[in-house]
């Protein structure tokens, strides 16, 4: 492969640096973490292209075409299935030298930005002008726009504010063939199937996202905190049920199971038994306190109030179980972590939770929260952990991934809430998505020909 050639082709936005190299193998998939942990050499890419243009990426494109070269996007690199990971002779396409801010509308409420901006940039940004994008991942710190986009990311605030699809507005990509789609910036349109909605989720396999356009809030005037404790988690689920089935949406609602509960209070010295409900309310002064004065009402008939203190606690440390801490736990000889996300109805939510629980809790401990709620259902979010010898790690791992994802759709319930699916849920996605399948698989033929963009990825 003639890599040496995009020397003159892209002159000074190109690495081959051991260092760089290693950096773009991929993203914290545990599962590499693991294998990293046992001494496997992972597969490098075979440079790190850096565009600052879009004729940079045009270029790079005409090449990849050309040489039939696999491009993998990479955007902060904190995915969690290996969507960025490499496979076969690529070059990794980071693109975080694209990290401006083209427009702020402050009478239409939007803001236009490069596709390479990280969660801060953006975020700080909107805050000096009063603003806010209400977008708010664990991973904030560490991923970017055009991530957030490729993975249909939810953030901390969602069950107020929605996710990245409800912010997402309008579009620049560019396509596997060199042009630019450009979507209409508008509230919304009924000009056939939505483009711009194409590419949430698409993970790097249907173009290279440059631009984006979503829509800000301004900055909350109040915030508030509400805590619970539940002895049943029944009770706990059809009281948020009908909470939001009011149409009252906190901006934060979680609830913990019993495990997660004890890890959750045990830093901050409260007392209590059963599963903690957090809720989190801002906006206007007299919205908050209405919004909490039904909530109390309604939760209190059940549940025992805790007061502020472990939602206030939940929101000074949201972003405290980072990555640091994940790859600190996985340099253990013999430790295994990850987590799981799924979904589903509200008829159905409870038993998805029993059942995935029931289905992996003899292999590992299982902890569990809900933390994404809608009019109509919402997602869990296992974390299992545990330790076993170094030599069956990967089994073990391998075989509670196997045993979750098959509860889950046994039950009915989408095997990805927001991770995405990379090369982790790859096995699961056409049992998923059925006739879908084949469509998105036509649909990639059609727009990547030559399959340079992140292949053999999500499809
Ligand atoms: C500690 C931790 C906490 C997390 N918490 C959350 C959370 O709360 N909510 C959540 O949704 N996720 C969470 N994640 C997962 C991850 O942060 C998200 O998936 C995030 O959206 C990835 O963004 P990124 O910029 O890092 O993308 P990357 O990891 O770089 O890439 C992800 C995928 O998108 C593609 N891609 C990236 N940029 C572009 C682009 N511009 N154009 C086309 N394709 C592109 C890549 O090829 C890849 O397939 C967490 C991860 C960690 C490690």
């Amino acid at each position: 492969m003639p890599v040496f050639d995009l020397r003159t082709l892209l002159p000074g936005k190109i690495s081959f640096e051991e260092k760089d190299l290693m950096f773009h193998a991929g993203d914290l998939w545990p599962r590499k973490l693991l294998l990293q942990r046992q001494g496997q050499k992972l597969k490098l890419p075979k440079a790190v292209v850096r565009p600052e243009t879009i004729e940079d990426i045009q270029t790079l494109l005409a090449w990849a075409n050309k040489e039939k070269v696999a491009l993998i996007p990479y955007g902060g690199g904190s995915g969690v299935c290996g969507g960025t990971q490499v496979l076969n002779d690529s070059i990794s396409l980071d693109l975080r030298k694209l990290n401006h801010i083209q427009e702020m509308n402050e009478e239409s409420f939007y803001v236009r930005a490069q596709a390479g901006i990280l969660g801060p940039e953006l975020e700080n940004a909107l805050n000096q002008k009063g603003f806010t994008l209400n977008h708010f991942p664990a991973s904030f710190a560490i991923s970017t726009l055009g991530g957030w986009i490729s993975t249909r990311a939810a953030g901390q605030l969602s069950t107020g504010f929605g996710s990245i699809e409800d912010m997402l507005l309008a579009l620049t990509v560019v396509l596997a063939n060199g042009k630019i789609l450009e979507t209409k910036l508008t509230p919304r349109s009924s000009t056939g199937p939505s483009l711009t909605q194409l590419f949430l989720g698409s993970e790097g396999t249907l173009g290279v996202i440059v631009e984006a356009t979503c829509q800000i809030h301004r900055l909350p005037q109040e915030r508030d905190f509400l805590s619970f404790s539940f002895q049943n988690i029944s009770e706990a689920l059809s009281g948020i049920r009908t909470l939001l089935q009011k149409n009252i949406f906190p901006a934060v609602v979680r609830l913990y199971d019993e495990v997660d509960t004890q890890m959750a209070l045990s830093e901050i010295g409260v007392e209590a038994s059963g599963n903690l409900l957090v809720l989190v309310f801002q906006g206007e002064k007299e919205m908050v306190e209405a919004q909490k004065t039904v909530a109390k009402k309604l939760f209190s008939q059940k549940g025992k109030e805790l007061g502020e203190k472990p939602a206030r606690h939940w929101w000074e440390h949201r972003f405290d179980l980072n990555d640091k801490k994940m790859t600190q736990i996985l340099s253990q000889e013999g430790m295994l972590l990850d987590t799981i996300e799924v979904a589903t109805t509200w008829d159905r939510l409870e038993l998805l939770y029993t059942e995935m629980k029931k289905a992996i809790e003899s292999e590992i401990t299982v902890l569990a929260h809900f933390s994404h709620f809608y009019l109509t259902g919402g997602s869990i979010y296992f974390t299992f952990v545990g330790s076993t010898e170094e030599n069956k790690v990967l089994e073990k791992y391998d075989r509670v991934w196997d045993k979750a994802m098959e509860a889950c759709l046994k039950v009915g319930g989408t095997i990805s809430h927001h991770h995405g699916v990379g090369l982790l849920k790859k096995k699961w996605i056409q049992k998923e998505l059925k006739e879908g399948w084949e469509i998105l698989s036509q649909l990639k033929k059609e727009m990547d020909p030559n399959g340079i963009l992140n292949p053999r990825k999500l499809l």
